[in-house]
C-alpha cells in the first residue's frame, strides 16, 4: 500500500486523516465541545491534542491551521503556563481521577479568561476517571461552560459511559506503517538496519519507535518481554503467578491494563513469528533475535494451535477494555497457556 505523504505542518507521523479533520474543524470553526481520542498507546494522541489546542488558542491568524510558535500565547503554551490551557491526570500517589479533580477542573473552566474566548483542557488517560469523577464530567459535558473544548484521550474507550461518549466527537487513531516510521527515524540520523529493526519491534507506534531509537534500556526491555514469554511457556504455575505479581505490583487498573496490553502486543507478534517461521517466510519475522525460541515453538505447534494462541491473546486483549479485573485476566490467561 502507498502511503499519503502528510501537507499538514504538524510534526507528527502518520495519522494524517485525523490531523486533515482536526486542521479543517479549526479553519472552517467548526469545532465540537468535546473530542474523544482513542487508540493504543505511543500513536501520538496527547501530542495531536496539544497542537490541536495550541492552534486553537494561538494569536496570529495567518496561521489557521497550526500554531505560529512565535506570538504570546504560543510562548506560554509551550512554557506549560497558558491559563486557558488545563489539563487533568491521575494525581500522583493516586489510581483513579477523583471527583475533587474534576470539581476544581470544572472550577477553572468558569473561572473567565482574561486572554481570548476559549478554554480548552485535556483528560489523559479519561479511563483513569472514577465513577464519581466521570458523573462529575458528564454534569460539565452536558452544560459546557460558554468556549469550552475538553479533549478525553484514552486506549480503553469502552470502559467510559456511554453518556460520556455519545457527547463527544470520537476520533479513532490507527497503527503507522513501517515505512514512514523508518522513514522519520532516518531523518532523526539512525541507520537503515537500525531503523528496520526499531520499527519491527515499534508495532505500528511512531512514540515507541522513537522511545527506542532514544533509549536503548527501553529496545533491552522489549526483548526481555519476549523473553519473559518464552520462559512463562517453559515454567510452571508458580512462576507465571510470581511473575504476574513482580511485573503489576500494585498498580492502578489502567496501568496495569496498559502494561498487559503491551505485552499481549509483543506475544502475538511472537505468535505470528512462530507462524512464519513454519513457513519458512524469514523476512517478515519481528523478533528476528530469538530465531531458535521461535523454531522450538513452531516445531512442537500445528498452525491451528499458534492461530488459536493469537486468537486468546487478542481476546484477552480485548477483554482489557472492558472493564473487567485486568490481574485476573492475565492470571486466566497464563494458567491455561
Ligand atoms: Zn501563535
Amino acid at each position: 500500500m502507498i502511503e499519503r505523504k502528510s501537507t499538514s505542518n504538524w510534526p507528527v507521523i502518520g495519522n494524517e486523516k485525523v490531523v486533515e479533520f482536526l486542521e479543517r474543524s479549526i479553519i472552517s470553526n467548526k469545532l465540537a465541545n468535546a473530542y474523544l481520542f482513542c487508540g493504543p498507546g505511543q500513536l501520538g494522541k496527547r501530542l495531536i491534542a496539544e497542537i490541536f489546542a495550541k492552534s486553537i488558542l494561538c494569536q496570529d491568524s495567518k496561521h489557521k491551521s497550526a500554531p505560529c510558535g512565535q506570538c504570546a500565547m504560543c510562548r506560554q503554551f509551550e512554557k506549560k503556563i497558558h491559563p486557558d490551557f488545563l489539563s487533568l491526570n491521575v494525581e500522583r500517589g493516586k489510581k483513579t481521577i477523583s471527583i475533587e479533580s474534576v470539581r476544581s477542573f470544572q472550577h477553572e473552566f468558569n473561572t473567565t479568561s482574561l486572554l481570548g474566548d476559549t478554554k480548552i483542557g485535556i483528560i489523559d488517560d479519561a479511563a483513569d476517571l472514577s465513577e464519581s469523577g466521570a458523573n462529575a464530567l458528564l454534569k460539565m459535558l452536558e452544560e459546557p461552560a460558554g468556549k469550552s473544548i475538553i479533549i478525553l484521550i484514552t486506549q480503553f474507550p469502552n470502559i467510559l459511559p456511554n453518556t460520556i461518549i455519545s457527547r463527544c466527537q470520537v476520533i479513532r487513531f490507527k497503527l503507522v506503517g513501517r515505512s514512514r516510521i523508518a522513514e522519520f527515524l532516518e531523518q532523526q540520523g539512525c541507520s537503515q538496519e537500525e531503523a528496520l529493526r526499531i520499527t519491527a519491534a515499534a508495532l505500528g507506534r511512531p512514540g515507541r519507535a522513537l522511545d527506542y531509537f532514544n533509549h536503548s534500556i527501553l529496545f533491552d526491555k522489549h526483548e526481555e518481554h519476549a523473553n519473559d514469554f518464552f520462559k512463562l511457556r517453559r515454567e510452571g504455575l508458580c512462576y507465571r503467578f510470581s511473575f504476574i505479581q513482580k511485573y503489576l505490583g500494585t498498580k492502578s487498573r489502567i496501568d496495569q491494563s496498559n502494561r498487559i496490553a503491551e505485552l499481549i502486543n509483543l506475544w502475538i507478534t511472537v505468535i505470528r513469528d512462530a507462524l512464519l517461521y513454519k513457513e519458512n517466510n524469514r523476512e517478515q519475522i519481528i523478533n528476528l533475535n530469538h530465531s531458535s525460541e521461535l523454531k522450538k515453538i513452531s516445531d512442537a505447534r500445528t498452525n491451528s494451535d499458534l492461530l488459536k494462541e493469537i486468537q486468546s491473546l487478542i481476546a484477552l486483549r480485548d477483554s482489557l477494555d472492558n472493564n473487567i479485573n485486568p490481574k485476573l485476566a492475565l492470571e486466566n490467561y497464563l494458567i491455561n497457556l
